[in-house]
């Protein structure tokens, strides 16, 4: 055996910032992620080659100091907790410090941004290290560019799949990520054309229009319910409206999206015999919880999370839906009687 040696800090953010940065739509929702827990009202984002070539995100939140632009870089460094306490009460889509510090370990990466003085800066980044730092005119709210994503981790490069697929996985999550935040204005451009404007309204009827289209729209079904510990509310398709697989269900925690497979198990329940086996409503579900009932902390892209009394929530969204179900094919009822 070769003699244990500590890594270099360089190679040791590199192996780190494969678990959280794994595509290109990794980057987009950390870097949306960051916009929205800044307070932003407004979000545009934009991407040329799948993300590959570049990502560009501009949000008109709360800014980064410039005395604070190293810190916003460096792992583990976060503004959004700071004691033990804070980290079972989650209210921030981050608190883990890592998002930035591991995109700038494998692509470029330049910001400007302002928190609303006078003058803001500007700062390059790569290989985990900062290039350049100057005083900038801005906007108050920041800009970031992520070029040339995995140019020093070919191995990464190879492993993702077509320029379609890694589009469509960007796509995939600003349109989840829209669905849990309609009170902000959220826009997503390719090289090629517009692929997401949502107007801020806060209603998320409309945002499901503009992802799932007018039609679809109009016929959700709405929904609510409640017990000691939850309160949810969402937008269902009737069963006769479905899709072949279940990316049209959008599960929403404390406005973070989830994937949970209990829970979607829940939602196809509550549906029962009505939806034909092999086909999936398209259903946004909102799911409002003392952050103590829920461990975001499992897996760095915080996406799985670790909820206590899954099951009671599960019977909640079996009876919510089915009630709501049943209330609507009542009313279709009268209406053709
Ligand atoms: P985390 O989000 O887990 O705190 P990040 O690496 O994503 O870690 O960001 C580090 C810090 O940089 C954040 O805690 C925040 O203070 C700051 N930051 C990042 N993005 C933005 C942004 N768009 N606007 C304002 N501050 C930001
Ligand atoms: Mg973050």
């Amino acid at each position: 055996m070769a003699e244990i040696k500590e890594l270099s800090p360089e190679l040791s953010d590199q192996i780190a910032a494969g678990e959280v940065i794994e595509r290109p739509s990794s980057v987009v929702k950390e870097l949306l992620e960051n916009a929205i827990d800044a307070g932003s009202s407004q979000i545009k984002i934009s991407f040329v080659e799948a993300g590959l070539r570049e990502i560009v995100i501009e949000d008109n939140g709360s800014g980064i100091a410039p005395n604070q632009l190293d810190l916003a870089f460096r792992r583990h460094a976060t503004s959004k907790i700071s004691t033990k306490a804070d980290l079972f009460k989650i209210r921030t889509l981050g608190f883990r410090g890592e998002a930035l510090a591991s995109i700038s370990a494998v692509a470029h990466v330049a910001i400007l941004t302002n928190t609303g003085g006078a003058a803001g800066v500007s700062a390059t980044f790569a290989d985990g290290r900062k290039l350049t730092q100057k005083p900038a005119a801005a906007k108050k709210g920041t800009r970031i560019s992520v070029r040339d994503l995995f140019y020093n981790t070919p191995a990464r490069l190879k492993y993702l799949k077509s320029e379609t697929t890694e589009t469509t996985k960007i796509i995939d999550i600003v349109n989840r990520i829209a669905l849990s935040h309609p009170e902000l204005k959220i826009s997503l451009k390719s090289e090629k054309k517009d692929l997401l404007l949502t107007n801020g309204s806060g209603d998320l009827r409309q945002d499901m229009a503009h992802i799932y289209g007018r039609i679809v729209a109009s016929q959700l079904i709405e929904f609510s319910g409640s017990d000691a510990d939850f309160v949810i509310t969402g937008l269902m398709t009737p069963p006769d409206i479905t899709r072949a697989n279940r990316n049209y269900i959008s599960i929403l925690l404390n406005g973070r999206y989830i994937k949970n497979f209990q829970l979607s198990k829940a939602i196809m329940a509550g549906y029962g015999s009505k939806i034909g086996l092999g086909k999936f409503p398209i259903f946004v579900l909102n799911i409002k919880l003392d952050p103590l009932l829920v461990d975001v902390n499992v897996h760095p892209t915080k996406q799985e999370v670790r909820l206590s009394k899954e099951s009671s929530l599960s019977r909640l969204i079996i009876n919510t839906v089915a009630k709501a179900l049943e209330r609507n094919s009542n009313s279709g009822d009268a209406l053709t009687n």
